[in-house]
C-alpha cells in the first residue's frame, strides 16, 4: 500500500434507507431548491409522476427523455425545459442514463442536483460525465458534475429486473476491482473497494433467489455506493477502456458489457496486480478471473460478447481502438494480448491469466 498519498474525497450528501424517498421534500429544502425539474427515462415515467404528485406545486415540470450515453441533443431539449419551467435544480430519478442527463444539465448551468438512484451503476457519486454527439462519446470531469445529494432507497430497486440487477451489480464490482490496482490508489479507496465487492458478492445471489429481499437490496445498494465512490476518486484501467470502446464504438449495452468483460480484464492483470487484488481471493478463489466468471455464470449473467450481438469480424478493430491512447494499466497494454483477450471474451471461453 502507498505510504503517502493524495486523495479527493467526493463531498456529496448521502441519504440511505428503505423509505428514504419520503425525505425528498425536506432534502430539496435543505439543498435550497424550490422548483426542481424531475428527470427520468420513458420507462420510469409512471414512477416519476408519482414522485411529482408528492411534491405538488413545488414541482417545476417533468422531462422523461433520458437515454443511454447522454446524447447532447437530449440535453439541449432538457435545458430548454429547465428554462421554460423556471426550474432552479434537478431531481434525477433512475440509473446512469438519467443521472447522466442531470449531470449534463448541471455541467452547463450549475443547477443543483438531487439523485434518487435506482440501479447499481454508481454514477451518482462521481464527478464524471460521459456524453455523445455525432456518434462520438467523450468524457468530462468537473466538480460541478458531482450531484450534491443522493437518496438511496432500497425499496425503489425491488422492481429492478433480476437480469439487470445482476449486470448492474457486476458493473459496480468492475469499478472496485480496477480501483484496487489504480495508479493513484489510496488506503481509503481500497477499503471502500473491497467492502463494495464484498457487499455485492453477498447480495447478488440472494437477489437472484428472492428479488424482493429488501435486506439484500439494501446491501447491494450499499455496495454500489462504495464501488461508485471509488470510480469517482481513483483512475480506471484496461477494463474500463475496453468497455468504453465496446460501448462507444460498437454500441454494446453498458452493464452487460461490463459483466462479460470483468473476468477477462481481471485475468489480464491478475499477475501484475496480484498483491493489490489479493483481498478479493477470499471471495473468488486464487484464480480471480475464473472465480469471477463462475460467480457471473451462477447468476446467469451474459458470458460472451457474441451473446451481446458483437460481431466476430469487429474483434480486431476493437483491439486496435482499445490499445490506442491506452489508460495506465498495471500490465502493459499490448495489442496481441488484448486481441487474444477479446477473442476469448467473444467466444465466452475461460479467461487465461
Ligand atoms: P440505465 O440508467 O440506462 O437504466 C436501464 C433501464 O432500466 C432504463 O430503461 C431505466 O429506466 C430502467 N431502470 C432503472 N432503474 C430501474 C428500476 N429500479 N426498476 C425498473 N427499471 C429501472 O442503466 P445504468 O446501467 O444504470 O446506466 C448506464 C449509463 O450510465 C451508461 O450511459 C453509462 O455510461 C453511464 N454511467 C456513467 C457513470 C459515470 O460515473 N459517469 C458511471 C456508471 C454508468
Amino acid at each position: 500500500m502507498n505510504s503517502s498519498f493524495t486523495c479527493d474525497l467526493n463531498p456529496g450528501r448521502i441519504v440511505f434507507g428503505a423509505g428514504s424517498v419520503e425525505r425528498l421534500g425536506e432534502e430539496l429544502q435543505r439543498l435550497g431548491v424550490e422548483r426542481p425539474l424531475l428527470l427520468s427515462t420513458q420507462q420510469q415515467k409512471p414512477d416519476l409522476e408519482r414522485l411529482a404528485a408528492g411534491l405538488g406545486s413545488r414541482c417545476a415540470g417533468l422531462f422523461t427523455e433520458a437515454a443511454m450515453h447522454t446524447p447532447v441533443s437530449v440535453t439541449q431539449r432538457a435545458l430548454l425545459a429547465y428554462d421554460a419551467t423556471g426550474a432552479d435544480g434537478v431531481v434525477a430519478f433512475g440509473g446512469g442514463s438519467t443521472i447522466g442527463l442531470g449531470k449534463a444539465i448541471a455541467w452547463r448551468n450549475d443547477a443543483r442536483q438531487l439523485v434518487i438512484a435506482t440501479t447499481y451503476a454508481g454514477s451518482e457519486v462521481t464527478p464524471i460525465l460521459g456524453q455523445t454527439e455525432d456518434g462520438v462519446k467523450t468524457t468530462v470531469r468537473d466538480p460541478r458534475i458531482l450531484p450534491e445529494v443522493v437518496i438511496y432507497d432500497p425499496a425503489l430497486t425491488l422492481g429492478l429486473p433480476v437480469a439487470m440487477s445482476v449486470t448492474s451489480g457486476l458493473n459496480a464490482m468492475a469499478h472496485a476491482v480496477e480501483a484496487l490496482y489504480a495508479k493513484d490508489r489510496n488506503p481509503i479507496a481500497s477499503l471502500q473497494a473491497v467492502e463494495g465487492v464484498r457487499a455485492l458478492h453477498e447480495a447478488l445471489p440472494r437477489i437472484v433467489q428472492r428479488p424482493d429481499d429488501l435486506v439484500a437490496r439494501g446491501q447491494a445498494l450499499m455496495g454500489s455506493w462504495l464501488c461508485g465512490t471509488v470510480l469517482g476518486s481513483v483512475g480506471m484501467s484496461l477494463h474500463h477502456k475496453l468497455c468504453h470502446t465496446l460501448g462507444g464504438s460498437f454500441d454494446l449495452p453498458h452493464a452487460e458489457t461490463h459483466a462479460v468483460m470483468l473476468p477477462y480484464s481481471t485475468s489480464y492483470n491478475a499477475i501484475a496486480a496480484a498483491q493489490e487484488l489479493k483481498p478479493l481471493t477470499t471471495m473468488f478463489g486464487d484464480d480471480l478471473g475464473q472465480g469471477l466468471r463462475e460467480f457471473a455464470l451462477n447468476l446467469k449473467a451474459p458470458s460472451s460478447l457474441q451473446a451481446l450481438g458483437f460481431k466476430q469480424a469487429d474483434v480486431e478493430r476493437a483491439a486496435e481502438l482499445a490499445v490506442r491512447n491506452p489508460y495506465w494499466n498495471p500490465r502493459p497494454v499490448e495489442r496481441e494480448a488484448v486481441l487474444a483477450l477479446l477473442r476469448r471474451a467473444w467466444a465466452g471461453e475461460p479467461p487465461i491469466t
